[in-house]
């Protein structure tokens, strides 16, 4: 079919969520569960702006993963890609909020069933019908899951997907910093869309801001659009042709998780569905405003997935 398809790869998981803001983990008085993971956070948000979207991942075959597969089809989410694993438990992250709603984590991986996903499970059915191909780091952290996401990704490309690569890093999970940017470079070298925060792009460009000759450096000749998102300050854009800022929308934050997925879901959603966005600066602008009102409603409310704005709310957000 003609359908513009987002397709998202990786890690989906519970977020034990402190019941009060601007503690550690470890001063929590408690916590409550919400579902996260950046990919499926991101295949969550498009799917509720109207998006035809399927997640692959792998889930424990435990309460957690039933529950996790269950927000999936709630959510309208194609979960014909999602296995279950008999041995390894759903994975899970403990998120501090600081005063500012920016979070840290601590995640469960003893390996946490994300990491067990193998080639021979892949849906190769969904990812052939692919018209954009989604991704993290975080499954590229360990075998085999690492083997199955860059078979994955091959095989999206040969059909004809764009690659789009979110590297959400987590800089404690890798063995070192350095092993993190040479895979992370390499991945980046395929993608044709990268979306990175400014901390991000700091550590890749090994600067302390965001410099546009820096970025540029990182530029190949794959790459059809580079964003990096700047928290409250909306997000930068570069292109082979042109390059801007689109500034963010003024909300009170209170809990930025799941902030960057649903940019990142916004976007896919969006530029799926007409691809010209990439060569028109006026379209992408568009696209961008959209996507950086779809981040800011995320802010004003607890946890990544409960937070996602459907259409309507996001295009009330932009017409105030
Ligand atoms: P990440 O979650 O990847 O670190 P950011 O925190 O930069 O990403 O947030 C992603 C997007 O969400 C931003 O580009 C912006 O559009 C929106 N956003 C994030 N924080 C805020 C905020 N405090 N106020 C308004 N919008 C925000």
């Amino acid at each position: 079919t003609g359908k513009a398809f987002v397709v998202s790869f990786g890690e989906m998981i519970i977020d034990f969520v402190p019941t009060v803001s601007g503690v550690s983990v470890a001063e929590a008085p408690g916590f409550v569960k919400a579902p996260g993971g950046a990919p499926a956070n991101a295949a969550i948000a498009a799917a509720r702006l109207g998006g035809h979207v399927a997640f692959i991942g792998k889930l424990g075959a435990d309460e957690f993963g039933v529950m996790l597969a269950g927000i999936l089809k709630d959510n309208g989410v194609d979960d014909k890609g999602v296995v279950f694993d008999d041995t390894a438990r759903t994975g899970l992250s403990f998120v501090t909020l600081g005063k500012d709603g920016e979070r840290d984590f601590m995640f469960y991986r003893n390996p946490s069933a994300d990491m067990l996903l193998r080639e021979s499970e892949l849906n190769l059915d969904l990812i052939k019908r692919a018209t954009i191909f989604h991704f993290g780091s975080i499954s590229l952290i360990e075998e085999p899951c690492r083997s199955t996401q860059l078979a994955a990704m091959e095989i999206a490309k040969k059909e004809g997907a764009l690659l789009s690569f979110d590297p959400n890093l987590r800089l404690r999970l890798w063995e070192s910093p350095k092993v993190a940017q040479a895979l992370i470079m390499e991945i980046w070298k395929q993608s044709n869309i990268i979306k990175v925060s400014d901390a991000e792009v700091e550590f890749l460009t090994n600067k302390d801001t965001v410099e546009d000759d820096a970025v540029m450096n990182l530029w190949h000749p794959e790459l059809k659009l580079l964003l990096v998102t700047l928290g409250g300050k909306g997000c930068k854009y570069y292109t082979k042709d042109f390059r801007g800022t689109v500034n963010g929308i003024a909300v009170k934050a209170i809990d930025t998780t799941g902030a960057g997925d649903a940019f990142v879901g916004a976007m896919l959603r969006k530029i799926a569905d007409d691809q010209s966005a990439l060569q028109d600066e006026e379209k992408l602008r568009e696209v961008l405003r959209f996507a950086n009102a779809c981040g800011a409603i995320t802010t004003t409310k607890r946890g990544a997935i409960p937070a996602l704005p459907v259409e309507a709310e996001v295009l009330e957000l932009l017409e105030r």
